[in-house]
């Protein structure tokens, strides 16, 4: 099967979004935001939309696009997002406030390594999205999985990042990307070998990890 194909004939089956959606869109595009793929997005709407979660958590909310998407898909829901860059924080801000998410959205500013404590007094949560720093993802999931609720789920974007992962890692240029995949695949090896988590990913989107405990939690 060829991949490409499939990929421009799936997104072009997507139904067009709204105004505020698509404006968010044409803005990540122009100052080359890493929102999450349009295929990634509607797999993740749709796994939330058969788990129906209360409480959300989402570390990376960058200018709020998922954040937005998550909530409109899910009016019930209560979504807590984390972002680090003041700019991006800011956008978010401004985003939540005009799609009048304010009261569903909980956006907090800062290091999602540094901002523990007031996140778990949210919680704890039924869904957790990490989609922040990729050379972070063990430290981000070690430290929230805690916070998972009895039967939640835990998705992690990007972990197959454009299919680099699965190249042989040495032929991988720049340096600097060389190095990320190798931390995405150490992460994933992690991941799969969790204990107390059962993962399977997707090749969807930019590949989505799913994880799920394995038995009652702890
Ligand atoms: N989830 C967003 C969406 O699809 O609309 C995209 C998030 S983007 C891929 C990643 C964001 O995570 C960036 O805006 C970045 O500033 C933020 N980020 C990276 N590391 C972070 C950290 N340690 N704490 C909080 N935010 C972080």
């Amino acid at each position: 099967m060829n991949h490409e194909k499939i990929v421009s004939y799936l997104d072009s089956l997507i139904l067009p979004r709204d105004e505020a959606v698509t404006k968010m869109e044409k803005l990540a595009e122009k100052e080359n935001v890493p929102i999450m793929d349009l295929i990634g997005m509607e797999t993740l709407l749709q796994l939330l939309r058969l788990s129906s979660p209360k409480r959300i958590l989402e570390i990376g909310a960058a200018i709020g696009y998922s954040s937005i998407r998550m909530a409109t898909a899910l009016p019930d829901a209560k979504v807590v997002t984390i972002e680090r860059d003041e700019i991006r924080y800011e956008q978010a801000v401004k985003h939540i406030k005009e799609t009048g998410h304010s009261e569903n959205i909980q956006l907090v500013f800062g290091d999602a390594l540094e901002v523990f404590e007031h996140i778990e007094k949210e919680g704890p949560y039924d869904f957790i999205f990490i989609d922040a720093a990729k050379g972070q993802y063990e430290k981000f999931f070690t430290m929230y999985e805690p916070l998972l609720a009895e039967n939640g789920v835990i998705i992690t974007d990007n972990v197959l990042f454009k299919g680099l992962v699965a190249e042989a890692h040495e032929t991988v240029e720049p340096k600097r990307i060389r190095n990320l995949v190798k931390k995405i695949d150490h992460f994933n090896q992690w991941l799969m070998n969790h204990p107390d988590y059962v993962t399977t990913i997707m090749p969807v989107g930019d590949g989505i990890a799913i994880s799920k405990r394995r038995g009652e939690k702890r």
